[in-house]
């Protein structure tokens, strides 16, 4: 086991038509996902999507109804959690208490009856890894909340897993934490190409790290993409309001097109068949500029940095969110009047939510 490298090739994880109901809830509704070899894949979608249980079943924690959970295509139904060849790492921290650093890291080794040399040479292999080679002799409670999921991570890699589950794991951590968290597991996870599953509610946690994310919906897939795919053109009204902000503005069907704020637009997939419609715009793609006599009012602005994000409201009521320069922002004081376009290129448009 020393001298192998540190993780195996990472394997694909397939699952299909995976069921799984607690009582009336039905947790997950016909998953269909193909996680591909080495890649990071985020399950993301709102609480109760059932993200952590896909994730539970994948590792063995947890039995489905109906369905298959393929890995490198064979069905894993039958192997015991502790045979699954996947490390985990949940949101709470979930070290030993009694154990130090190293002794966590190598707990696993302990179990399989790896002797105390290697151990140790594993252990401190690992701690390397994760950028904690002098905190081998602490005790969980002598390390920060970063530093004991760092360690978490060490002891989930050091059974050369083919799979890393990582259950929301940033959650616990203040914001700075886990921003470089974030990037170190990337880098870890590139490193070792091992596949990994990401489970979090975060959507820019899942765009900055992911190869693809997984937007899940009342236990079933709604999008798999990359993530400037999944933004761009997100599937469905659901992803684009998940994945981003994104403003409503009514419309008028128009053929095969609409119209809104008196121009035309071509629609980015089919039109809903019948029903009142709106456009969803993001942002960064509403075009203010001040015009006395414009149909938009100013009625906020909040200071974002290099963008100021401006809220603007209409004759009907209707607010729209707009992101300018901050110079170009300070040209439209709240209260003042503008002109408001949307881009000529296809709208995403979807039934008008009441
Ligand atoms: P969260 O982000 O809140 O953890 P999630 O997307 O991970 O949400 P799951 O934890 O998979 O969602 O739960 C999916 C649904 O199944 C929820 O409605 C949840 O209450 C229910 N559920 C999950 N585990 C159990 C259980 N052991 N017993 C009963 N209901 C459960």
């Amino acid at each position: 086991v020393a001298d192998a490298p540190l993780a195996p090739a990472g394997a694909t994880v397939e699952f299909r038509a995976l069921r799984r109901a607690f009582g009336a809830t039905t947790a997950l509704d016909g998953l269909d996902l193909t996680v591909r070899p080495g890649e990071l894949l985020a399950l993301l979608g709102p609480s109760g999507c059932g993200k952590t249980t896909a994730l539970r079943i994948l590792a063995g924690f947890e039995q489905h109804d109906s369905g298959q959970v393929l890995v490198d295509g064979r069905d894993i139904t039958a192997i015991p959690a502790h045979k699954r060849d996947a490390g985990m790492v949940f949101q709470s921290y979930s070290l030993f208490p009694h154990l130090t650093a190293a002794d966590n890291v190598a707990f696993g080794l302990r179990m399989r009856g790896a002797g105390k040399a290697e151990r140790l040479k594993r252990a401190k292999e690992l701690l390397e890894l994760v950028g904690l080679p002098q905190h081998a002799d602490r005790y969980p409670h002598q390390l920060s909340g970063g530093q004991q999921q760092r360690i978490a991570l060490a002891r989930a890699l050091a059974l050369q897993p083919r799979v890393l589950l990582l259950d929301e794991p940033l959650s616990a951590l203040d914001a700075k934490v886990r921003l470089s968290l974030r990037e170190e597991i990337r880098r870890l996870q590139q490193e070792l190409g091992i596949t990994t599953l990401f489970v979090t509610h975060d959507q820019e946690e899942a765009l900055s790290m992911a190869d693809r994310v997984a937007v899940l919906r009342a236990g079933r897939l709604e999008q798999c993409a990359a993530p400037a795919e999944l933004y761009a053109r997100p599937a469905t009204a659901f992803v684009a309001e998940f994945v981003g902000t994104m403003s409503r503005i009514p419309c008028v069907r128009v053929g095969e097109g609409v119209e809104v704020l008196g121009r035309r637009h071509a629609v980015d997939g089919a039109l809903p068949a019948d029903g009142a419609l709106e456009v969803l715009v993001r942002p960064e793609n509403v075009i203010l500029t001040p015009a006395s006599n414009g149909a938009a009012q100013v009625v906020s602005a909040s200071f974002l940095g290099a963008v100021t994000r401006l809220t603007v409201r209409l004759d009907d009521g209707t607010e729209v969110k707009a992101d300018l320069p901050t110079e170009a922002a300070a040209t439209l004081p709240v209260g003042s009047n503008a002109a408001l376009t949307l881009p000529e290129r296809p709208v995403l448009v979807d039934r008008r939510a009441v």
